[in-house]
C-alpha cells in the first residue's frame, strides 16, 4: 500500500504510470501532477477503466519548489518520481528534502539557461578539473547527500534504462560474476523505424544536445574527450542486426566510475543511421540547436525549442515504430584469478510495447524501470539515508522485477568483442 506523485506526464511518465497502476497492490494511489494538467487528466481517464487503485491528477510548475511542495502537501506521496525533464530536478529534490519525502529520477541534473553566468563560473571550473564538458553531471545531485542524510531521507537518482538499468546490470555483473570488473561497454542500439525523416525519441532538446556533445570516456582514473562522433564501431545485435555505433559521452559513466572498483575503463556507444546524422549536422550547422535565445519578429525564442516545436512529439512515435531496441553492456575482468567476459543485454519491441501500453520502446524501456525504482523505494527494498545511484544497491530484487514487468534480459558469456573502426 503505497502513494506515488508522479511530476511530468510525457512519453516516459506515461509508461511509468500505466505500469505502477498494472502494479496496483504496490501502488495504491497514484498522483499525476505536470505542467499540462489535461494531459495528466487525459491518461488518469485511460487507466481509471482497469487500474484497481485511486488516481488524481494536479497542476504543478515543477521549476517552482514552493508548488512542488504544496503538491506533495496535499496528496501526502511515499515518494516523489520526477519524470519531467533534467532541469527541474533540483527543484524537486528542494521539495522533498523540505518535506522529508524520498526523491526518485532518470536523468542527472541539467540547467535550462546553459548561459546563466552562477552555474557557466562552476560548470567551467569543472570542464577543467574533470576533464569533460557535457552539460550535465552528477556533482549538482551529489551535493545533496548531507541535506537527504539530516533529512533522513534518500534520493535514488537515475532509474531509467541507461542510466538505469545499465548500472544495474553493472553491480549484477559484479555480485554474480566477476571478482573484479575491469571494463565496461554500455551499447544502446536501437533498431526501430518510424517513418519520419528525421525525429528523436524522447525529448528533442534533451537528446539532440546530448548526442551533439563531445564524446568522453573514462580510462585509467581519468576522462577523455573527443570530438563528437569521432569514435565509430559497429555490432551485430541479438534480434537487430548488424548497426553503426559511435562513442558518447553518457551520465552512468561518472557513477559507475564512482561505484566499481577497480574499473579501469567505461565506455558508451549508441547507434545512428547515417541519415540521422546528417540531418544533425545540418540542423547544427544553421544554428537550430543553439540554447541561446535569439530575437525573432520582436519576439525571443530559443532555437532548440523553436525546433522541438517543430518535430514529432516523441510520445507520438508509438504507433508507426517497428523494430526492437537492444540495449546491455559488456563486461571483461576477473573471477576466481582468470579472465572473463560477460554481455547481459534487453531486446524490447516497438509494437509489442505499442500494444501493450501505447507506447514506443524507448519510452517505455525508460518507463518501466522508473516504475521498478520507485518499487523498490516503496516498499523498502532499497533504502538509505543520502543520495544514492542505482548501482549501489542490492540488484537481484530489481532483476527479478525486470523479467516480471516486461523488460527481460539474457546473459551471454564469451561475446564478440567491440572493435573500433
Ligand atoms: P517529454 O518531453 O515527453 O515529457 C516531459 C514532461 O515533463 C512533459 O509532460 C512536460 O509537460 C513536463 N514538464 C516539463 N517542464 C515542466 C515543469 N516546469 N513543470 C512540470 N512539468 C514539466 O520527455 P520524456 O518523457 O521523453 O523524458 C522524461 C525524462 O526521462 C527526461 O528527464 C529524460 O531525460 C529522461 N529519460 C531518461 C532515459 C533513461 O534511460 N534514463 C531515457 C529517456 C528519457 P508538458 O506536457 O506541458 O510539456
Amino acid at each position: 500500500m503505497s502513494r506515488l506523485l508522479v511530476i511530468g506526464c510525457g512519453g516516459v511518465a506515461q509508461v511509468a504510470i500505466k505500469k505502477c497502476c498494472q502494479n496496483s497492490e504496490v501502488f495504491t494511489d497514484i498522483c499525476i501532477a505536470s505542467r499540462t494538467k489535461e494531459k495528466c487528466d487525459r491518461v488518469a481517464d485511460e487507466v481509471k477503466a482497469w487500474y484497481k487503485g485511486n488516481i488524481q491528477t494536479a497542476k504543478v510548475d515543477a521549476d517552482n519548489t514552493d508548488e512542488v511542495i504544496a503538491v506533495i502537501k496535499s496528496f501526502s506521496p511515499d515518494a516523489v518520481l520526477n519524470v519531467a525533464l533534467p532541469y527541474q530536478d533540483l527543484t524537486i529534490m528542494d521539495a522533498c528534502l523540505a518535506c522529508k519525502v524520498p526523491y526518485i529520477d532518470t536523468a542527472n541534473y541539467e540547467p535550462e539557461d546553459t548561459n546563466d553566468p552562477a552555474w557557466r563560473e562552476i560548470y567551467e571550473k569543472r570542464c577543467k578539473d574533470l576533464g569533460f564538458s557535457a552539460y550535465f553531471d552528477y556533482s549538482w545531485q551529489w551535493d545533496y547527500m548531507e541535506k537527504f542524510k539530516e533529512a533522513g531521507t534518500m534520493a535514488l537518482l537515475g532509474t531509467g534504462f541507461d542510466p538505469g538499468v545499465t548500472s544495474v546490470f553493472t553491480a549484477y555483473a559484479l555480485k554474480h560474476y566477476f571478482d573484479e570488473i575491469e571494463t565496461i561497454d554500455i551499447m544502446d542500439c536501437n533498431g526501430g523505424d518510424h517513418g519520419y525523416p528525421f525525429a528523436t525519441n524522447f525529448n528533442p532538446e534533451i537528446n539532440l544536445r546530448e548526442v551533439s556533445a563531445p564524446g568522453s570516456y573514462w580510462e585509467d582514473g581519468r576522462w577523455i574527450e573527443i570530438p563528437a562522433m569521432s569514435i565509430k564501431s559497429s555490432y551485430d545485435f541479438a534480434e537487430v542486426g548488424k548497426k553503426d555505433m559511435y562513442l558518447l559521452h553518457h551520465e552512468e559513466i561518472e557513477s559507475l566510475a564512482k561505484n566499481i572498483p577497480g574499473v579501469k575503463r567505461i565506455r558508451f556507444f549508441m547507434t545512428f543511421g547515417q541519415s540521422y546524422l546528417t540531418h544533425m549536422k545540418c540542423l547544427e550547422n544553421v544554428g537550430m540547436l543553439s540554447t541561446e535565445p535569439i530575437m525573432y519578429e520582436g519576439r525571443e525564442i530559443v532555437p532548440i525549442q523553436f525546433l522541438k516545436a517543430l518535430l514529432p512529439d516523441p510520445a507520438s512515435l508509438g504507433p508507426r515504430t517497428v523494430g526492437k531496441t537492444n540495449i546491455g553492456c559488456i563486461y571483461t575482468g576477473k573471477k576466481d584469478g582468470k579472465t572473463r567476459s560477460i554481455y547481459i543485454y534487453n531486446v524490447c519491441d516497438h509494437q509489442e510495447c505499442y500494444k501493450e501500453l501505447g507506447s514506443q520502446a524507448i519510452s517505455y524501456t525508460t518507463g518501466v524501470p522508473a516504475m521498478i525504482g520507485s518499487m523498490m523505494v516503496v516498499t523498502g527494498a532499497w533504502s538509505g539515508e543520502g543520495v544514492f545511484n542505482v548501482e549501489e544497491f542490492d540488484p537481484d530484487p530489481y532483476m527479478d522485477a525486470l523479467n516480471k514487468w516486461g523488460l527481460p534480459w539474457v546473459v551471454e558469456e564469451n561475446p564478440t568483442p567491440i572493435v573500433l573502426e
